[in-house]
């Protein structure tokens, strides 16, 4: 759209520059798949046979996938969903699903996200709210930054009176290294301006969000 309006040479160096990128996607693809097939030689597997033939191709696949949140700028996503009301009472978008990667053993750990604040004037499009999570959820994590990197881009975002997260999550690394109980699951909380100040505030939160079933599974 851009380069139609670029003449001459100008135009030809707009039209070859995506084919550049793109061959520089390819070089880091290949050298990843390249890392990986080395992985499965290092195991002791035989990265040759039928079942893992392509496997090396489908991890780098999926690792890109799984931390495609480097690519995205959490203030740009919310910019672009701002409105301004004059609603203050709590907004709460609770439940939403979650997939990580930690940071120690690149294992996912997973669960469910809930997120509030008071508004002072400006919200948030509520769709946005899950995708926040996401581009944050999508890189290698610990859970605690995860949580507060979330507060603290709303706080950012629309200044509101508080926010509050608080993230349920259960840990591949340590379940399947039998660290931790099958069962059992990781809280963590972030808290800022009346959702850390003021209990009444804190308490109406944890309430809304607290289901029947004991770890939010
Ligand atoms: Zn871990």
């Amino acid at each position: 759209m851009k380069g139609d309006r670029v003449k001459g040479s100008a135009a030809k160096r707009v039209m070859t520059m995506p084919k550049t990128t793109l061959q520089e996607k390819d070089q880091a693809e290949a050298a990843l798949e390249k890392a990986y097939l080395e992985v499965i030689e290092r195991i002791g597997e035989d990265p040759d046979r039928d079942g893992l033939k392509r496997t090396p191709e489908r991890m780098a696949k999926a690792i890109r996938f799984l931390t495609r949140g480097y690519q995205e700028d959490p203030a740009q996503l919310l910019r672009g969903a701002l409105f301004e009301v004059d609603y203050d009472e709590m907004v709460i978008v609770k439940d939403i699903e979650m997939f990580s990667l930690c940071e120690h053993h690149m294992l996912p750990f997973f669960g469910k996200v809930h997120v509030a604040y008071l508004p002072k004037g400006k919200v948030i499009g509520l769709s946005k709210i899950p995708r926040l999570v996401d581009v944050f959820a999508r890189r290698l994590q610990v859970q605690e930054r995860l949580t507060k990197q979330i507060a603290e881009a709303i706080q950012d975002a629309i200044d509101p009176i508080g926010v509050g997260v608080v993230i349920e999550a259960r840990h591949l690394c340590m379940m399947m290294r039998g660290v931790e109980k099958q069962h059992s699951a990781t809280v963590t909380s972030s808290m800022l301006g009346a959702f850390r100040n003021e209990h009444e505030t804190r308490e109406e939160f944890l309430s809304l969000i607290r289901s029947g079933k004991p770890n939010g599974f």
